[in-house]
């Protein structure tokens, strides 16, 4: 039987550092072939192609480069490769993730992996997260479920996956919906079957800015309305507790959402906005009333992009409350995979 190919590409990222004295200290020098070589009997599994996209931190890559990537792994898999992996830097995975995740309409998974320790230190994780992230990208368990994100031995689904930690390697975690499955013995097993997940249409314009203003002790969120004035296009506000701000900021609210569009996520890092718990001004009740929509499950990171998506897409503000109310909840397990959105 022959091999499966993967294709593999780096784009920067810890995983690929090394020590410059000009700069004092790492910086992405690295690239995929390199990455390769690193892992003993990683050609075995599969045929590779290993290929460098990019050379940069995370912190500095965009939508236009995910873009990029995702034609690149697009161009992969119609070129009959049975998974897609990016090596990247881990500050941006949460992100990058879901961003890809929601263009990505292939069965073949395409796996984001990265390290939290360089190659030159003790204990580097890049090589075994590496080979795992080749051994997910392989398995027919790992067909139809999207962008998964592959770390320490665990895998994770895109719109769950969060960075909890600034520097340990056990850093990624997903909060709500826990991960999709670990790798044991070289092979991933999944707690779940495969869930449909919504697509987004393909931009039709560069994207907007998109703002997210925490809701803050003391504070009354006018940071929102001079995102307006920088040029901000939609405003996500990271609320209190279950999607709540102060009396002052839900005045701000109710102004900004007449002129675009103004989502409530939840700034705790786990559960969902309430929609119909709390009445007091400022609550997630008072604000859907002054016009915001609510994010349920997407915290405000995801939230951003999806908003972000979503008006690159075209998508009229009075359709992205119904938007929000897809992809906010939680998915189906007796769902396919959507169509995308208008
Ligand atoms: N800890 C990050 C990493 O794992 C820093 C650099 C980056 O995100 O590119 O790669």
């Amino acid at each position: 039987m022959s091999r499966p190919s993967v294709a593999i590409a780096s784009l920067g990222g810890t995983i690929s550092m090394t020590p410059s004295d000009a700069a004092g200290g790492v910086v992405p020098r690295l690239d995929a072939s390199q990455l390769v070589a690193a892992v003993p009997g990683l050609g075995t599994l599969a045929d590779l192609t290993a290929e460098p996209l990019f050379q940069l931190p995370s912190a500095s890559l965009g939508t236009a480069q995910l873009l990029e990537c995702l034609a690149w792994a697009e161009g992969k898999i119609a070129g009959g490769a049975r998974g897609v992996v990016l090596t990247q830097g881990t500050d941006t995975i949460e992100e990058t993730a879901f961003f890809l995740d929601l263009y990505w309409r292939y069965p073949e998974p395409l796996i984001i992996t990265g390290a939290m320790r360089t190659p030159l230190s003790v204990g580097a994780d890049g090589p075994a997260n590496l080979l795992a992230a080749v051994q997910v990208a392989i398995d027919d368990q790992s067909r139809e479920r999207g962008v998964l994100v592959v770390m320490n031995d665990t895998v994770h689904r895109a719109r769950w996956v969060c960075k909890s930690d600034s520097l340990s390697v056990q850093t990624f975690t997903s909060p709500d919906g826990g991960p999709a499955g670990r790798v044991v013995e070289g092979r991933p097993e999944y707690f779940h079957p495969p869930v449909g997940r919504p697509l987004a249409s393909r931009p039709v314009r560069t994207f907007p800015k998109v703002a997210v203003v925490p809701a803050l002790l003391d504070d009354d969120g006018d940071l929102a309305v001079a995102a307006l004035d920088l040029g901000y296009e939609a405003i996500v506000v990271a609320g209190f507790g279950a999607g709540h701000v102060s009396f002052g900021f839900a005045e701000h609210i109710e102004r900004l959402a007449k002129v675009v569009p103004v989502v409530i996520a939840s700034r705790t890092g786990a559960g969902s906005t309430a929609s119909r718990t709390y009445g007091f001004a400022g609550s997630e009740v008072d604000l859907a009333r002054r016009g915001a929509t609510l994010s349920k499950w997407l915290h405000p990171l995801k939230a951003r992009l999806l908003l972000g998506a979503l008006l690159a897409a075209g998508t009229p503000h009075q359709q992205i409350p119904e938007a929000f109310a897809k992809w906010g909840t939680l998915p189906r397990h007796s769902l396919t995979n959507q169509q995308p959105a208008p």
